[in-house]
């Protein structure tokens, strides 16, 4: 079986993602900047943004939207948020923690990193150590799903610890945001940093940031470069209602669009529902063919699991990828100091039906490469 000409793989990956034919179909348009219809759209998207984090005007949230791939989001937030003379704590159990980190260290940010094992949660008393240790701390920055793995991290453990200290709490939601339920008040998060094209299921091209409006204003002169400034994003957003550099229009319609779809799909609580299904379809059957799971079941998420590879047997991940490839599955190697391994994501515009298609195609790959199972 190969892949249909002319009908693209199906992603099986962190991002970008698979996505709807009518989400593709609502980018053909050009619409101005200033087009009536289009800012109109641009405050809708805001305004939904804010409703599916349980974000409210009222009690002093605002969502702001930044060009680009979710990591302009996560680096506007950071370079502009923290002050100079700000400390920046940052929980790392993943490629995601060290590349906040990796930002915070070229804006010339002070940070203290604080480190634990990549297949477990985020360690909250390792942090809780490190702010009494480190005097000065200022913010807090925890990745909600570590998608390096697919743990979730549980991130709203940590804000007893930050909200009792008076710390900005700034959560990395860039893979479960629309995917997995969240109420920001409940969560007790400050700041929430998602993308177009993870779980909602938008195309590539912008990140957003739903964040405590006093914060914005408190950031205002912060910012270290010109392009990522977030509080003049929020400014212009507001004040105009127009970005102040060229807005990724097309992505924007597809996103409206993406919203709508997930509104009838039947919100949050049911694409988390599909997605649950997706991973649980996903682990059954890799389990089945003797495949072992890297993360233990009560910390994975239903976003990306990882997988190890087979030991002893003839199994390159090249040659697996290539076979997945040529039969129209797209998967994605691991990121696993020594361990090795491979992910499969199960969010985007995919269904039980297309893992079940996978799982076959994964047998008939391990077949070919004379590879028994994935022990
Ligand atoms: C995808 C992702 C990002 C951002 O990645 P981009 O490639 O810049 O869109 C950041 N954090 C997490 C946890 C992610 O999964």
């Amino acid at each position: 079986m190969e892949a249909q000409p002319g009908r693209d793989r199906i992603l099986f990956t962190p991002g970008p993602l698979t996505t709807s034919l009518t989400v593709k179909q609502a980018m053909l348009r050009d619409l101005g900047s200033r087009d009536a219809e289009f800012m109109a759209i641009v405050a809708e998207i805001r305004d939904r943004l804010m409703r599916l984090a349980g974000a409210r005007k009222e009690s002093g949230w605002e969502a702001v939207l930044m060009q680009g791939s979710g990591t302009f989001a996560i680096e506007s937030v950071i370079s502009s948020l923290v002050p100079s003379g700000g400390k920046l704590l940052i929980a790392i159990n993943g490629a995601y923690g060290e590349r906040a980190a990796k930002i915070a260290a070229k804006h010339g940010i002070e940070t203290v990193p604080v480190r634990s094992s990549e297949r477990e949660p985020i360690d909250v008393d390792a942090v809780e150590a490190a702010i009494e240790q480190s005097s000065g701390i200022t913010h807090v920055f925890a990745v909600a799903c570590e998608t390096t793995t697919g743990v979730d991290n549980a991130a709203q453990r940590l804000s007893t610890i930050t909200n009792r200290r008076g710390l900005a709490y700034v959560v990395d939601a860039m893979s479960s945001f629309g995917g997995m339920p969240l109420d920001i008040e409940d969560a007790g998060y400050d700041v929430v940093i998602s993308s177009s094209n993870k779980c909602l299921e938008g195309v590539p091209g912008f990140g957003f940031v739903i964040g405590r409006r006093d914060m914005l204003e408190a950031a205002e002169g912060n910012a270290r470069t010109v392009s990522l400034d977030l509080a003049e994003q929020w400014r212009a957003l507001e004040e105009t209602g127009q970005f102040r550099f060229t807005p990724p229009t097309h992505a924007i319609v597809a996103f409206r669009q993406a919203l709508l779809e997930l509104e009838e799909e039947g919100g949050i609580p049911a694409r988390w529902k599909r997605y649950q299904a997706n991973h649980e379809t996903l682990v059954s059957g890799m389990r089945r063919m003797r495949f072992r799971e890297v993360v233990a079941p009560e910390h994975q998420s239903p976003i990306i699991t990882t997988f190890h590879y087979p030991t002893g047997q003839r199994f390159s991940f090249e040659a697996f990828y290539q076979l997945l490839n040529g039969r129209g599955f797209v998967i994605y190697p691991g990121k696993l100091g020594e361990t090795e391994c491979f992910r499969i994501g199960t969010i985007g515009r995919i269904f039980p039906a297309d893992v079940e298609a996978l799982l076959v195609t994964i047998r008939e790959a391990l077949d070919e490469m004379g590879v028994s199972d994935g022990a």
